[in-house]
């Protein structure tokens, strides 16, 4: 399947910020788009490592149709090579047992089971942009959402291209520093994803942010206060705001996890900064795991694991005052 987004001219694929020159026979740095005579073709098209039904808070996305399925989908490869891979057996090994499908099996699949939207997720669906991008046109038509879980390193060609079939965006944002991102993330820049974050909520886009909190690497409280002003000035207070807790794995099992004081501590950061929806992942924090109304308080939506209640939602709106949550409900 031929690539988009490659200059042939130049040799140079721009779906991802790295913009890597291809030469003939070779492959970029993801090891999944290889210059086959002058034609860039995308090695992942239809190879499909998982399709499952999730919750949708699974992902985490807490303003996006909140309690209800989404299919997940994912194929293999990475423009990132993470130290702490949750999925370094998807997106740093080349897999050949993938199992092919067309993109109408997976919204297919995503009908049949009752889910409202297609996830594109677990390896970094910018590497199986293609058929991300044909499974999204394909789910828009048949009434469905699409979201995006991904590391932000799309470029603004690749945002633009395919913002027309996408819902949201949940971009994580692992870290406040360059040097973070260039030496745990295998030489990676923290300007592009900030690019491509201001990008999407210029778009109107849906967006949803996560920060994995690593407990002495991403969360000093000087590099906290920099990502919380830089965000405030940039999108302002109303953007859902992830911090959940590192388990140590893959090669950074020598450091320690991320506690409930770790998150806590951001988490209380993030709220006297002024973040309205801020929450806490991968620990038991009640708050942190409750959506408020910002007009009046009253508790919108509640959650415990996976589960979700909204006993204060009525039609997008707070039920006590009426005021409009910001997400797609
Ligand atoms: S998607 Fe792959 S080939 Fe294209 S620029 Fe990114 S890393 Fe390089």
């Amino acid at each position: 399947m031929q690539a988009r987004l490659f200059d042939s001219l130049t040799k140079t694929c721009n779906l991802c910020a790295r913009r890597c020159v291809i030469p003939n026979g070779k492959r970029g740095f993801c090891n999944v788009r290889e210059n086959v005579s002058g034609n860039l073709l995308t090695l992942t098209y239809g190879k499909v490592t998982a399709c499952g039904l999730d919750p949708v808070e699974k992902k985490p996305l807490y303003h996006f149709l909140p309690g209800t399925g989404t299919v997940s989908v994912s194929s293999f490869g990475c423009n990132f090579t993470c130290l702490h891979c949750q999925n370094h057996t998807l997106s740093q090994e080349f897999r050949r047992d993938a199992v092919w499908a067309e993109p109408e099996d997976i919204v297919n699949a995503a009908l049949q089971s009752k889910a409202q939207s297609i996830s594109f997720t677990y390896n970094e669906p910018t590497v199986f942009y293609e058929f991300m991008y044909d499974v999204s046109r394909l789910a828009k038509s048949a009434g469905l959402k699409t979201a995006v879980i991904t590391n932000g390193y799309m470029t603004e060609e690749a945002v633009c291209d395919i913002s027309p079939y996408m819902d949201a965006f949940r971009i994580d944002l692992k870290a406040f520093s360059d040097s973070f991102y260039k030496t745990v993330c295998g030489g990676a820049r923290l300007e592009p994803v900030l690019d491509a974050v201001k990008l999407v909520s210029g778009l109107k886009k849906h967006l949803e942010l996560v920060t994995l909190i690593i407990p002495g690497m991403n969360d000093s409280k000087d590099e906290i206060s920099s990502m919380l002003s830089w965000e405030i000035e940039n999108l302002g207070v109303f953007v859902p705001h992830h911090f959940t807790a590192f388990t140590p794995m893959y090669e950074m099992r020598d450091r320690r996890a991320a506690g409930h004081a770790d998150v806590d501590a951001v988490f209380r950061m993030a709220k006297d900064a002024g973040l309205y929806y801020p929450y806490v992942g991968n620990v038991m924090h009640a708050e942190g795991s409750t959506t408020y109304c910002p007009e009046c308080g009253e508790r919108l939506i509640l959650r415990a694991g996976y589960v979700c209640r909204m006993p204060g939602v009525k039609d997008g709106c707070c039920a006590k005052c009426g005021r409009k949550i910001e997400g797609i409900f």
